[in-house]
């Protein structure tokens, strides 16, 4: 009776023909029920084939087995003995999942295998990629040397893949040894090497090797891109980005998108940062987490709240990272009370709180003043969630107290830091000093900043305001010869502006653009129209000491009051005004912005160094309190 049965399903096309990576698991188990039926899992060949095939499929629900078990679970019950082939289709999966480290598992089992396997080449290539995510520098070098000793260090793929272990590991030297041995590198080794220049800060050098590739696939670009975003030069990784559009032979990929979106989050470059967003619609890239977060990272950093909160709730799925993202943009926004509020459905319907979150929400309770909230999530971050604070924690602490005026709080919570506290503690006391006008206060915070790091141009810049805002000018003329003498200068502010997708920037005191005459014109038409309503400028917070009616010329050259008139000037009336800054928007520029969002009937957002300004009809978002 049995006979009939088998061979009508031996009937039925191989089931092999069947496979490939996008076959769900549920036409995975009935292939294996074929296989199994047919007795094909006997044969190691085809069991190996087969536990290839679901160790790296690409489709399951969260809520069954991930393929990786499951194909563990086919090799462990197998009769036969597996072969190299699927033993490495297992290495790689696990190189590619949650836990690379149990892809040495069966690199142990090839060893101490009772069928005398022996690794490959292939072996070494996929757990030498398990290393990348490995915290320590001992895996990489292990496999490098068992490599060595097997005789496959030689194998491009190999040394590509240890190239990349040790660019993780920040180790440029043992990249340059590894790629050094290779004879004719190939354009693999090629991206390999740009890219782990890239990733250990030596852009240039990347650079130069990026331009004499004879030819430049996706991951070479987005090395250089990421690169340059990473070091916090978000200008150039636009401009590759470009470069890259314009050549047009690479495929912009998510990893492209995720770091075209961090660059314009820097910048603020809203118009970009949107075209990359339209982008990924238009090309039907998936909705991962990774470029998910990265929009609402962007959307946050270029102040377009009601935005990054829209892509937030849409993710079909967030990790803690996305969370921490959210909170901190409706902090950078002084949205202190929807911090609080996204914590809530955070800790209700979301993952575990991080450290970064935690940062994130004291900033909004610090932004918005709510002092005895952030004291509550301090707390509770201790406490409840055992998360123990860094220096940074206890810096928004001090400028929680700081802020509020609350400055004996904020010097004592500098003392109880269990290590030696560090720059941004005392800087954010010396913020709030100068605020709340504490003379001997700012002086000792300024002492200590410029103690740890000499040349900080902040801190001397900070007390100076304070002398100079208390009319005591022959201290502020010290600070400025100490300055002088200890080489300290100030960083010139800058101000950047998009205008129909173009970024235009500006630098304090400048006088050379193109179309100055008309800027001029427009900075003193601004200034009838300000003072036609009462503004007087507040002169006393000039840096420099100059002549008293230079003062209000120097003060209406501030950065961000030249980019904004030049967007006055060139976009279209109604259209929002939005501005990054380098530095803190200082209390003059602050009234001064006030006025013109009520005066010409534009809504101005500025974003400085710490957080956002929101100007609308003579008010902004900060309620003075920055
Ligand atoms: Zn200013
Ligand atoms: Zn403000």
């Amino acid at each position: 009776m049995r006979a009939p049965t088998i061979r009508a399903i031996s009937a039925v096309p191989c089931p092999f023909s069947l496979l490939d990576p996008s076959t769900g698991l549920q036409e995975l188990r009935q292939i294996h029920a074929q296989l199994l039926v047919n007795d094909h899992l006997a044969d190691s060949r085809k069991l190996g084939k087969f536990a290839a095939a679901v160790a790296l499929s690409r489709h399951y629900k969260p809520s069954s087995t991930p393929p990786i078990d499951y194909a563990e679970l086919i090799i462990s019950h197998s009769p036969a003995q597996p072969n190299v082939f699927s033993l490495n289709s297992l290495i790689r999966a696990h190189s590619k999942g949650p836990t690379p480290l149990r892809g040495f598992l069966f690199f142990r089992q090839i060893l101490h295998s009772s069928g005398n396997l022996l690794p490959d080449n292939y072996t070494f290539t996929f757990l030498v990629r398990c290393c990348v995510g490995l915290p320590s520098n001992s895996g990489g070098a292990a496999v490098h040397a068992a490599a060595l000793r097997r005789g496959f260090a030689g194998d491009s793929h190999v040394q590509s893949g240890l190239i990349h272990v040790y660019a993780e590991l920040g180790l440029l030297d043992c990249c340059r040894r590894v790629y050094g041995e290779m004879g004719q590198p190939d354009l693999v080794s090629q991206t390999a090497m740009v890219a782990a220049t890239a990733r250990c800060g030596e852009i240039e050098l990347a650079r130069e090797m990026f331009d004499e590739m004879p030819t430049r696939d996706s991951v070479a670009w987005n090395a250089m891109i990421a690169g340059f975003e990473q070091l916090g030069r978000p200008r150039e990784a636009l401009k590759v980005f470009l470069q890259m559009q314009t050549e047009g032979s690479a495929e912009i990929n998510e990893a492209t998108v995720v770091s075209v979106l961090a660059a314009c989050g820097q910048i603020g470059a809203l118009g970009c940062g949107r075209w990359a967003h339209h982008y990924v619609s238009k090309a039907r890239l998936r909705m991962t987490v990774a470029l998910g977060t990265a929009l609402v990272d962007m959307y946050a950093k270029c102040g377009d709240m009601g935005r990054a909160m829209e892509v937030f709730d849409e993710m079909p799925e967030r990790n803690v990272t996305t969370w921490s993202a959210a909170i901190n943009g409706l902090a950078l926004n002084g949205a202190g009370e929807d911090c609080l509020a996204l914590f809530r459905r955070m800790e209700e319907e979301g993952p575990r709180p991080n450290e970064i979150t935690f940062l994130a929400l004291l900033r909004g309770c610090s932004s918005a003043g709510m002092v005895e909230q952030g004291l509550g999530i301090f707390d509770r971050m201790r406490g409840y969630y055992q998360v123990q604070p860094w220096q940074e924690h206890y810096g928004c602490l001090v400028d929680l107290y700081g802020r509020a005026g609350r400055l004996d709080e904020a010097a004592a919570v500098i003392e109880s830091m269990p290590s030696e506290p560090h720059i941004g503690a005392w800087s954010a006391l010396l913020s709030s000093c100068r605020t709340h006008n504490n003379k001997e206060l700012g002086e000792l915070a300024a002492f200590k900043i410029t103690e740890l790091e000499a040349k900080n141009d902040g801190a001397y810049v900070q007390l100076y305001n304070i002398y100079a805002g208390s009319g005591n000018w022959a201290a502020a003329g010290g600070v400025r010869d100490m300055m002088r003498t200890r080489g300290v200068s100030k960083e010139p502010g800058c101000s950047a502006v998009e205008i129909s997708g173009k970024l235009h920037e500006f630098f304090s005191g400048d006088r050379s653009h193109s179309r100055q005459a008309e800027l001029e014109a427009m900075a003193e038409e601004v200034a009838r129209r300000l003072r036609a309503v009462g503004y007087v400028p507040a002169t006393s917070l000039v840096m420099f000491d100059l002549e008293e009616e230079e003062k209000e010329d120097a003060l209406a050259r501030h950065s961000e009051r030249i980019a904004i008139a030049f967007a006055l000037l060139n976009s279209p009336e109604g259209e929002i005004i939005r501005v990054v800054k380098n530095l803190r928007v200082c209390i003059d520029c602050h009234e001064a912005s006030k006025l013109i969002s009520l005066v010409f009937r534009r809504d101005i957002i500025v974003r400085d160094r710490s957080r956002f300004h929101h100007y609308k009809d003579g008010k902004c978002s900060c309620r003075d309190y920055w």
